[in-house]
């Protein structure tokens, strides 16, 4: 498609937009008085409408049921849970025995650790990406040593090549075959929270599962993002938070896929408690456990229900709308997006770099641009004309046009701004 950077143009393709009605059902913080250009959907998603209509009904159980609310509430608490299976098996690609909602992310991963990172003899390597999420290196870092190893020796890195701003799939294959029979898990972010690159999540679990690793996906930046088929790619485990793209409020809980192959074997070590343990027999209080033959099997404590209600009508949303439809609006979005980025620099005469790929299929909703002139003074000058955006050191500002709600006049009238920015004299120097 021929774009063009005018507002009639971008208007144009938001009437053309299936789902641009969306937008209307988020709400948008507002800076003097104008509802933003709300570009962070990749670090904390709006809130739908519907979010506190769900906390409210609990709010009102509680009031009215109390503890009978866990079986008597129109959305029973005991149960909760279950309702978020179904639909966040759409949104990853697997059955929805494979996939619950608990804890929050890091805590989730640190818990599939107990069970996928069983280093032994030679094989206690972990695979990981250079720069990844502070977090993640901490949680590798410190499960390594509570095996006792050396990080230093025992978590290998991908690395970019000198002077490339992603990485290479050939890359990350060789240093899986090198570290080979050493290795025992592969743990990668599948959409790289810095660049917004998408991970090739197939060819890499298959080239970990061939020297005899087990492969986890943190996706964090990928849920709700970009199209997963956990099942098909035959991934062992995964975890996302859901206050990214999922739209789910505020430090909300995770999601987890287990793969099917590894529910309902016993002696798969494991850290449990009451929630993991045989639905139909929780109540009874007996003393031995009796894991759930799925996912919930990992569930330990009961479910934060005050806080999953958020997540659950968010959820119906996708459950709506589909990942499908999202992806076909984000690449055109993004699309726009990147266009406009293009024409501004051309006016403005080249003063920042796009370094997600340009190929639709290595990205998602994210393009994160290095400023090469004007840096911090120009997001700060975004912020206050409305537009967030987020900052990363050196000179990088992330922008993800969510597909919910974004439309792309957004892009066009950010366009305008961003060229204003940069042309006047006081955030040049
Ligand atoms: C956002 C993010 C996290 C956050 O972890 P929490 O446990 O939810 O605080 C972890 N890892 C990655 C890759 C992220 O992008």
């Amino acid at each position: 498609m021929q774009f063009e950077n005018s507002r009639e143009f971008a208007r144009q393709l938001d009437k053309e937009d299936k789902l641009s009605k969306y937008r209307n059902e988020f709400i948008f913080p507002k800076v003097n008085g104008k509802e933003v250009i709300y570009f962070v959907g990749n670090s904390l998603g709006l809130q739908p409408k519907t979010a506190q209509k769900y906390v409210d009904e609990i709010m009102k159980d509680w009031a009215e049921l109390a503890v009978e609310g866990h079986f008597y509430a129109e959305k029973s608490w005991w149960d909760y849970h279950e309702r978020f299976s179904e639909k966040l098996a759409k949104v990853v690609g697997a059955k929805p025995s494979e996939v619950t909602v608990m804890n929050t992310l890091t805590v989730n991963l640190h818990l599939l650790m107990v069970s996928f990172y069983r280093p032994s003899g030679k094989r206690y390597k972990i695979i990981c990406e250079e720069k990844a999420f502070p977090s993640d290196q901490y949680m590798i870092s410190s499960q390594v040593r509570f095996h006792g190893y050396d990080p230093k020796d025992a978590i290998v890195e991908i690395k970019k090549r000198d002077g490339e701003n992603n990485f290479r799939t050939d890359d990350v294959l060789k240093k899986i075959k090198e570290v080979g029979e050493e290795c025992a898990l592969v743990l990668i972010g599948g959409v790289n929270y810095y660049t917004g690159q998408v991970f090739d999540m197939e060819t890499i679990t298959k080239a970990g599962h061939e020297v005899g690793a087990f492969v986890g996906w943190d996706l964090a930046h990928a849920a709700g993002n970009i199209e997963l088929k956990l099942s098909e790619w035959n991934v062992d485990f995964a975890a996302w938070c859901s206050y990214k793209y999922m739209n789910s409020g505020p430090g909300n809980a995770s999601g987890c896929f287990i793969n099917e192959k590894y529910h309902d074997t016993k002696d798969i070590p494991r850290f449990e408690g009451w929630w993991g343990h045989n639905k139909e027999r929780r109540f009874l209080m007996e003393p031995e456990f009796q894991p759930e033959p799925t996912a919930e099997a990992w569930q330990i404590s009961n479910a934060p229900i005050l806080a999953m209600a958020p997540y659950l009508a968010s959820l119906e949303m996708f459950a709506e709308v589909g990942m499908p439809a999202l992806i076909e609006k984000r690449n055109k979005i993004v699309a726009y997006l990147e266009f406009v980025l293009h024409e501004i620099d051309k006016e403005v005469d080249s003063s920042f770099e796009i370094i997600t790929p340009a190929d639709q299929d290595q990205r998602g909703t994210q393009l994160s641009v290095f400023l090469h002139g004007e840096g911090r003074e120009l997001f700060k000058y975004l912020m206050e004309a409305g537009v967030i955006t987020d900052w990363r050191e050196p000179n990088v500002i992330r922008l993800a046009p969510a597909p919910f709600y974004c439309s792309f006049e957004d892009m066009y009238e950010f366009g305008q701004i961003l060229k204003k920015g940069i042309l006047t004299k006081e955030t040049i120097q």
